[in-house]
This record gives C-alpha cells, structure tokens and sequence, in this order.
C-alpha cells in the first residue's frame, strides 16, 4: 500500500470519464485518504456517490477556483475535518467556446483572461491557501497536454494557457521545494472527456495519436491515474519540477513514422 498514511484533496473530478477520477482511484487503491471538490450544485449530484465509491462521504466540498472564498472555505473546511495533508490535484481547465476553434487571434480579451484565470492562476492560489496544511513530503500535481509546447490545430487559447501552467509548475517547484514541497504536471494524451467535448475536432485528434504514437493507442485514465499516483507518493520523492508526458510516446515524434515506396 503505496500511499497508506496519506491525505489529499482531488480538484476536478465532474464524473468517473474524469481524469481526477482515475488519480483517485489509483490513490484509493493504494490506500489514500482524499477530500474532493465539485464546482458547482450541479456536477455536486455526480461528485457525491464517487466521494462515497472511496468512503470520502464526509469530506466533499465546493470549490469554483474562479471565486477566491470557496478557496479559503476550502482551507478551512480541509483543516477541521482532516487536518494536514500530503497532497493535492489540480486536475481544472476551462476556456470559452470562442477560444477553443476557428482563428486565433480573434480571441477576446475576455476570453483569455477567463482561461488564464480558471485553467492557471488557480493553481498558485490554491497551493498558497492550502500551504499551511501541507505537510513537509507533499506533492501537488496538475494536469497539461501536449498543445501547450507545440501547436495543435483548434486547441488555441487552451494551448497559450497550458504553456503558462507548465512554467507555473516549475516556478512553484523551484519556489516550494525549500519547504519540501515537490510541484509536477503530466502531460496526457488526448482522452474523451466532458472538457475534452469543447475542443473542436477533437475526434481527430485521437485517430491521430492513435495512429503517430509508438504505442499506436491512446491512453487511458487509469494509465494517467496510476502515473499520478506515483508522482504524488513516495516513490517520486526526488522529482519536481517535471512535465511528466502519459500519452503513448506521441510527444517523442517529430515526423510520422510512414513507410516510402521506394520507386
Ligand atoms: P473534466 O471535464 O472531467 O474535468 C475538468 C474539470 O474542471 C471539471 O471537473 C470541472 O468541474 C472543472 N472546472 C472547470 N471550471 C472550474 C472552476 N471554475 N472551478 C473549479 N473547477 C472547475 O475533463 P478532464 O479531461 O479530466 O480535464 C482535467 C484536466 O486534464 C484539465 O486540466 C485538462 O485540460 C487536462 N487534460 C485533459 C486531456 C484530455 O484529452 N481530456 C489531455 C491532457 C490534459
């Protein structure tokens, strides 16, 4: 039992397609205790029953990172009813519909900041209010993709965002590591999931991974889960700062591997 004595909170589980769902349950596997949040009353009715799947009924909270209270009631609610703990997920993302196909540099200003807001500074801010309930050996993780180190045709605005949040995890990790704090992203491949709905042509982007990865498959949450899980336990205590890539090799191509005829 790998995490067997830890404690965490999960932000970002909207139902069991989620990623934050597959990091939990590799976690749960392993024995942790975890806390998780819903965003609003609605996903509330899904959160509840996968709260309950790994015996969390009491520790369920809202949490919309777009308002800096729920923040702070987070903090406290964590605090009085687990005390400190060892780790936490930051598995949110959200842009606009405008900023997620069609041209790029139409993008409102609005718009951008929306997803700078919700998809990057929610990480700092909730690693600064949930610091003091950190214990020394904890790990935060976050959640990246590929688009935000090379283009990615409709990922757009989100590929700007998640190009930020993969240098937010590395200033975190170098600015936390003295209270022994390790800060890492992975980068998963593309999987169908309700955020993954809002990106246009995103059916394309699976064949094409699928089809250009060494693997030649993509992947799966409960792949991502179990990577998650080890960079949030012990067993990746000497790693921060890292952008984890769980997505079939894809990241590792710079050409398609296609086979010419010669003649
Ligand atoms: P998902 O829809 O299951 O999860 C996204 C979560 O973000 C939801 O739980 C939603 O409630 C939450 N969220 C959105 N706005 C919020 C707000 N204001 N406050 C609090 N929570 C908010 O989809 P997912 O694919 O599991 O996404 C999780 C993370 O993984 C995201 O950062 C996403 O960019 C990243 N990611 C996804 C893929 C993919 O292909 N699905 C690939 C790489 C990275």
């Amino acid at each position: 039992m790998i995490m067997k004595g830890k404690k965490g909170v999960i932000l970002g589980v909207a139902n069991n397609k989620s990623i934050a769902y597959g990091i939990a349950k590799a976690c749960a596997a392993q024995g942790a205790e975890i806390a998780f949040t819903y965003l609003n009353d609605s996903l509330k009715k899904r959160v509840v029953p996968i709260a309950e799947e790994f015996g969390s009924a009491d520790c369920v909270y809202p949490c919309d990172v777009s308002k800096p209270e729920e923040i702070k009631a987070l903090k406290e609610s964590i605090e009085k009813d687990m005390g400190k703990i060892d780790f936490i997920v930051h598995s949110i993302a959200f842009a606009p519909k405008e900023g997620l196909s069609g041209r790029f540099y139409d993008i409102s200003k609005e718009a951008f900041d929306i997803a700078m807001d919700i998809s990057v500074y929610s990480l700092i801010e909730v690693v600064r209010e949930l610091k003091p309930l950190l214990s020394e050996n904890s790990s935060v993780l976050t959640l990246t993709y590929y688009g935000g180190a090379k283009y990615i045709p409709n990922y757009n605005l989100m590929g700007v965002a998640k190009a930020a949040l993969e240098m937010t995890t590395k200033y975190l990790a170098e600015d936390l590591g003295k209270d022994g704090i390790r800060v890492n992203a992975i980068s998963a491949g593309p999987i169908k999931t309700l955020a993954a709905a809002g990106i246009g042509d995103f059916r394309f982007m699976l064949k094409w991974n699928e089809a250009h990865s060494p693997l030649k498959k993509n992947v799966s949450i409960d792949e991502v889960g179990n990577s998650g899980m080890y960079l949030l336990s012990d067993l990746s205590s000497a790693v921060t700062g890292e952008i984890h890539y769980v997505d079939s090799g894809f990241n590792i191509m710079g050409m398609p591997a296609v086979e010419f005829n010669e003649d």
